[in-house]
């Protein structure tokens, strides 16, 4: 993956653009307005980094057209100080992301690397359990492409079992990772809310294994 470092504070661009390398991109600068302009309209990036204030052209007006002539390029935008309307900004002119200065640089790597990979529809949030879909970034968990309507409590326990798909999810597990800490040993809300979730997902999908726990096992693919 190639992407552009678009600053113009040499010693920042310098090590933005090591970070990067070191994780694996090929990385090229742009040290104005001007200048990343033309890369972008030339080369082939997957992603950039782009500093709002620059010389010759700031990176807002940057952003606007570029978007405007369709270039989709994912952007992770700069601000130098942690203010709302600069933030505000930069996603009205169609940013992706943004970190404020200052950061750290394995920070940038992170945020590249999910943009990359969002914007190549790789490694997405989703976990798909045969029929079933759950998109932990946004919380929902969806049967044959319909939207199930969950409590807080069955979104977690079924995110438990789904994160540990075809296991046998015990129910001191469930316990420690699905409530808080002052569950009682003796209720019954496991059970109660393992019920309600069959009746909303299929029997079928959670099976009950006699003294062991329960799987959440892929059916209807
Ligand atoms: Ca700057």
């Amino acid at each position: 993956m190639r992407v552009l470092v678009v600053e113009d504070e040499p010693e920042l661009a310098t090590r933005v653009a090591a970070a990067l390398g070191d994780a694996g991109f090929a990385v090229d600068i742009a040290a104005d307005g001007e200048r990343a302009d033309y890369l972008v309209r030339t080369e082939p990036y997957d992603a950039a980094v782009l500093d709002l204030g620059l010389p010759r052209r700031d990176g807002i007006s940057l952003l606007h057209a570029w978007r405007e002539r369709g270039i989709t390029l994912p952007v992770l935008i700069l601000t130098a100080r942690s203010r709302w309307t600069e933030k505000e900004a930069g996603f009205g002119a169609g940013a992706d992301d943004y970190l404020t200065k200052p950061f750290e640089m394995g920070e940038v790597v992170l945020r590249m690397k999910a943009l990359v990979r969002r914007s190549h529809n790789v490694a997405s949030p989703e976990i798909v359990c045969g029929a079933l879909r759950l998109d932990t970034h946004s919380g929902r968990a969806l049967l044959e492409g319909e939207v199930l309507d969950l409590t807080a409590q069955e979104w977690r326990l079924l995110g438990y079992l789904a994160h540990h798909s075809g296991q046998i999810v015990s129910r001191s597990e469930l316990r420690e990772h699905v409530w808080e800490r002052d569950l009682d040993p003796d209720s019954n809300v496991i059970d109660v809310v393992v019920a309600r979730l069959r009746r909303k997902i299929g029997r079928e999908r959670i099976e009950t294994l006699r003294g062991r726990g329960y799987r959440l096992v892929a059916t209807g693919e």
